[in-house]
């Protein structure tokens, strides 16, 4: 076989076989495909797609492209979860603990942000002390004693995923349906769990830009976990704000902790009750919906969902005194009030514009290597629907000084305000 062979199959629009997929993912793995033909190869899928079955075959050639996490010891059932990534998204954060305090094993790995989109782990590493990189036996001994871990990918989980990924990210190859279901699926399913739900951004602020677009990614990704035998779930959910207030390592860190209080803004509240009565119902631990919202209502309110996540935090070296006492974080030099020109409802956020404000701040990532500010940011002060008079605050800005001026012009420019009211929801389809 020659992958210059495929290339040309891809190009002229032909479907791959299940031997020409694993052909090239085993060999781009271990070096022998260079980058220039995976390339070339990922540009053909970019523009002629992948059929159901290759996209299947090409989760399943990553998946077996590494080790995978057994969580066979850990006894029930195990959940997941996956945004397909947005701005404000901080819904692991309190999901997580809020799921895990019913008694469900929650067994997660995370990702960190990349360019607009933020990342669990590093808002995870706002947290002092906190640890992200454990070995596979104590995350499993962690998950089998508390029922929760969140850490990074360990290192030979689906690396085929993280050369892949890597590659798009600098080729404008990212945007495609089947590299993004079998990138994502590969992981999920690498890293164990029975049921799955997965968050699918739909918006400004997201991958995928349009309903339609985002059906067919979250359709794909349900059939590619139902073929390996798991229960998946895809909520389509809209990213044309951002999710919550706070944007910002820190600052969305604190968000969850209030969230988990009973006092977070209320699309990420509905989302986190939302999402974890999918978990709920798959693990057996509700027979309705409207008993696993229930349920999840009253973690929050009894307290033991917060407990959790202080819980989680001990376990993995962090300081629990900062979750107990928000104050206890260090703000960020300055925080700058930015003003309304005109009055009306607020129409739109354009939620990619906040998310690279907040990079440019020195909350994100440009390059793999930059470093975070932890503390910078963005706390909207209106959302969407709401209205605001001319000179009141539309959001607050966290800064140290790092492209002030420019990210305040986009903030402001990220607001339309307009005579009418938008009425935007927050769920928009489920898929199952
Ligand atoms: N998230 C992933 O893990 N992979 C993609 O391709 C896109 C979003």
């Amino acid at each position: 076989m020659r992958m210059v062979d495929l290339i040309e199959k891809k190009r002229d629009g032909y479907e791959l076989s299940c031997d020409e997929i694993n052909y090239m993912i085993r060999n781009y793995t271990n070096g022998i495909i260079p980058d220039y033909q995976m390339s070339a190869m990922t540009m053909a899928i970019f523009f002629r797609g992948m059929t159901e079955k290759e996209s299947t075959n090409l989760a399943i050639a990553m998946l077996n492209s590494g080790d995978q996490m057994d969580l066979s010891s850990i006894s029930g059932v195990k959940v997941d979860k996956h945004s397909t990534g947005g701005v404000g998204d901080k819904t692991s954060l309190v999901l997580a603990p809020m799921v895990a305090s019913l008694g469900i094993n929650f067994a997660k790995m995370s990702g960190r942000g990349l360019g607009h989109t933020g990342g669990t782990l590093d808002k995870l590493e706002s947290i002092p002390g906190f640890n992200i990189n454990i070995s596979d036996e104590a995350f499993l001994a962690q998950v089998q004693k508390i029922g929760l871990a969140i850490v990074g990918q360990t290192g030979n989980l689906t690396p085929a995923d993280k050369k892949l990924y890597a590659l798009r990210d600098v080729t404008a190859t990212v945007n495609s349906i089947p590299l993004i279901a079998s990138s994502i699926m590969s992981k999920k399913l690498a890293s164990g769990a029975n049921a799955i739900c997965l968050d699918v951004k739909v918006g400004s602020g997201a991958f995928m830009k349009n309903i339609d677009e985002a059906t067919k990614l979250a359709e794909l990704m349900v059939k590619i976990g139902n073929n390996a035998g798991r229960k998946v779930t895809a909520i389509l959910t809209d990213m044309d704000e951002p999710l919550g207030l706070a944007v910002g390592n820190q600052l969305e860190v604190i968000e969850a902790i209030n969230t988990l209080k009973g006092n977070g803004p209320k699309d990420l509240t509905e989302l986190c009750i939302e999402i974890g009565a999918y978990l709920v119902v798959d693990a057996q631990k509700a027979d309705t919906f409207a008993e696993a919202r229930a349920l999840l209502k009253k973690q929050i309110e009894n307290g033991e969902a917060f407990n959790k996540l202080c819980e989680m935090v001990k376990a993995q070296g962090g300081n629990v005194d900062y979750i107990r006492n928000p104050n206890l974080w260090q703000s960020a030099k300055e925080v700058i009030a930015i003003k309304s020109e005109k009055a009306g409802f607020v129409n739109y956020i354009n939620a990619l514009d906040i998310g690279v404000s907040s990079m440019l701040l020195g909350g994100g990532r440009e390059t793999i290597t930059d470093q975070i500010d932890p503390s910078v940011g963005i706390v909207l002060n209106k959302k969407i629907d709401d209205y605001v008079e001319k000179g009141e605050v539309l959001a607050y800005l966290h800064t140290n000084g790092k492209n002030t001026s420019i990210a305040i012009n986009k903030v402001l420019k990220a607001y339309q305000i307009g005579n009418n009211l938008a009425h935007k929801k927050l769920i928009l389809k489920v898929i199952r």
